[in-house]
Formats: C-alpha cells, sequence, structure tokens
C-alpha cells in the first residue's frame, strides 16, 4: 500500500490501520523469513515542515523454526516505531523506538516520489523486531539423535 503524502497538509495526521486479511499486506509480509500468523498495524502520518513523521504499532505473532531443535512454535511480538522521511535526500532515519539515535539506523529511503511504501516499512520494522536465533525454550537441548 501506497500513501500519497503530496496532499497531505502541515500538521494534519492521517491514520491508517490493518491486519493480514488484506492481500497487499501478506504479500508485503510473505517475504520475512518467518511465517506470520497474526498481525495489526497502526500508523499515523504527519507532515512536519521538511519532513514526515511516522508513527507506527504492531503486534501479532509468528512461528520462527527453532534454531536448536528445528520444530516449529509460536512467539509473540509487539513493536512501536517512529520514522523521518526526508523527502529531498530520500533517506529517513529512525529512531527504532526507546533507542538513541545511531549512525546505523541510516537507511535506504521508502519514500518514492511523494508516496510512501508502507508494507516496505511495516516487514522492516518487524525484520527488526524477530529475533535473529529463535529458540523455543532456553532448555531446549536441540535434536536428539
Ligand atoms: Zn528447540
Amino acid at each position: 500500500m501506497f500513501i500519497n503524502v503530496s496532499n497531505l497538509k502541515p500538521d494534519q495526521i492521517q491514520e491508517f490501520k490493518g491486519d493480514l486479511n488484506q492481500d497487499w499486506l501478506k504479500q508485503a509480509l510473505s517475504s520475512v523469513e518467518h511465517e506470520v500468523i497474526e498481525y495489526r498495524f497502526d500508523l499515523t502520518v504527519e507532515k512536519k515542515g521538511e519532513f514526515i513523521e511516522l508513527d507506527g504499532a504492531f503486534s501479532g505473532k509468528a512461528m520462527p523454526e527453532c534454531v536448536r531443535c528445528l520444530e516449529k512454535f509460536e512467539i509473540p511480538f509487539q513493536n512501536r516505531f517512529r520514522l523521518f522521511l526526508y523527502k529531498d535526500e530520500g533517506a529517513y532515519v529512525g529512531d527504532g523506538g526507546e533507542h538513541e539515535l545511531k549512525q546505523d539506523d541510516l537507511e535506504f529511503s521508502p519514500l518514492k516520489g511523494d508516496k510512501i511504501d508502507v508494507g516496505e516499512i511495516l516487514r522492516e520494522q518487524l525484520i527488526l523486531t524477530l529475533p535473529d536465533y529463535p529458540i523455543c525454550n532456553t532448555l531446549c537441548s536441540g535434536i536428539n539423535t
């Protein structure tokens, strides 16, 4: 889904919500490494002078494969994010929620012309939220042979 920001007036806030019943969202999250079985998001977009601020929150459930025993298991997730999109350079800076702004957070822009690629943003934020090395249980001893 694309949000066209060319008609946004300063200080006007637009809100978007969605869940996996929407095809574009299902499509966007299908390339996430872990299977996503439940997902909801809430996003506000606001034009503030030179940049566009996005505030988002999402939650749901995923079914990653345990890196030790290779069994799939369910994990709940939830996170918030705030991004600032600058039109001119096409770059945006995200603060990753609670964290301090770091150079590492500089990324390529999901802002294409006047359009924000919401699916791309949500996909990226979900990847950042899910564990890199999922373990079904801290006591998991792996595959027993
Ligand atoms: Zn395991």
